[in-house]
């Protein structure tokens, strides 16, 4: 099965997709975990890839592009994946399309998180990542069992360089702009289900399974 995650940044895709892997077996790929992972350990495509995020805007397609395709040919991906942050332009959904193409395959589900910029703007405040695992967590609706301390590794929790207020509204812009042409682009091939990402997130979570196992 191969999903793809929509929604603005702090929809909740992360953490759904989290649960969609964990329950499905299949493997959790953040575009965005791959970029932050090569920030800290000081890659050049880290490097490249900074400039970007810390402005709020999108790192080059190119670049982009060519790190996802060399993720989803490992051979974990055999049984599919869940796409979290990618795509995220429309040139990058038809490479996405045109490579399944070649396997003849397709993706099976676009499922769009959908929470309006208010609820994102309080959420984002909130958001606290692990900086070893980038693990996610909210000080409120997604508590560590410990305060400032990764349940997963132990590891310390901080706000996001990019999840700053300023940064955020920047970030919603470019979504607004650039992402957010992906649910007709989905939709177009009737593989788009939208999900009302503000409740509870065990609660989407049971509406996104239930999509998962429709047919
Ligand atoms: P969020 O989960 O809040 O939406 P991500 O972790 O997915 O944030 O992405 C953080 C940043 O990484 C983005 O603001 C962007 O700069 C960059 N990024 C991640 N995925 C992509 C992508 N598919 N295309 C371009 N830039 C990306
Ligand atoms: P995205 O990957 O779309 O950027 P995240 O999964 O990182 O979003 O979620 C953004 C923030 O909101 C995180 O702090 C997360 O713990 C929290 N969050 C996720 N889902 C919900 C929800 N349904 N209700 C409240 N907070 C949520
Ligand atoms: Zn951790």
């Amino acid at each position: 099965m191969k999903i793809v995650m929509l929604g603005a940044p702090g929809a909740g895709k992360g953490t759904q997709a989290e649960m969609i892997a964990a329950k499905y077996g299949i493997p959790h790929i953040s575009t965005g975990d791959i970029f932050r992972y090569n920030i800290k350990n000081g890659t050049d495509l880290g490097k490249e890839a900074k400039k970007y995020m810390d402005e709020g805007k999108l790192v080059p397609d190119e670049l982009t592009v060519r790190l996802l395709l060399d993720r989803v040919a490992k051979d974990d991906c055999k049984d599919g994946y869940v796409l979290d942050g990618f795509p995220r332009t429309i040139p990058q959904a038809e490479v996405l399309t045109k490579e399944l193409e070649k396997q003849d395959a397709k993706v099976d589900f676009a499922i769009n998180v959908d929470v309006p910029d208010e609820d994102i703007v309080r959420r984002m405040g909130g958001r606290r990542a692990c900086v070893n695992c980038g693990a996610t967590y909210h000080v409120v609706y997604a508590a560590p069992k410990v305060e400032g301390v990764c349940d997963k590794c132990g590891s310390k929790l901080v706000l996001r360089d990019d999840d700053k207020p300023e940064t955020v509204q920047k970030r919603l812009k470019v979504y607004h702009e650039q992402t957010q042409p992906l649910i007709e682009y989905y939709e177009k091939k009737g593989v788009l289900r939208t999900v009302d990402g503000t409740r509870d997130l065990h609660e989407v979570f049971a509406d996104i399974a239930a999509i998962l196992e429709q047919n």
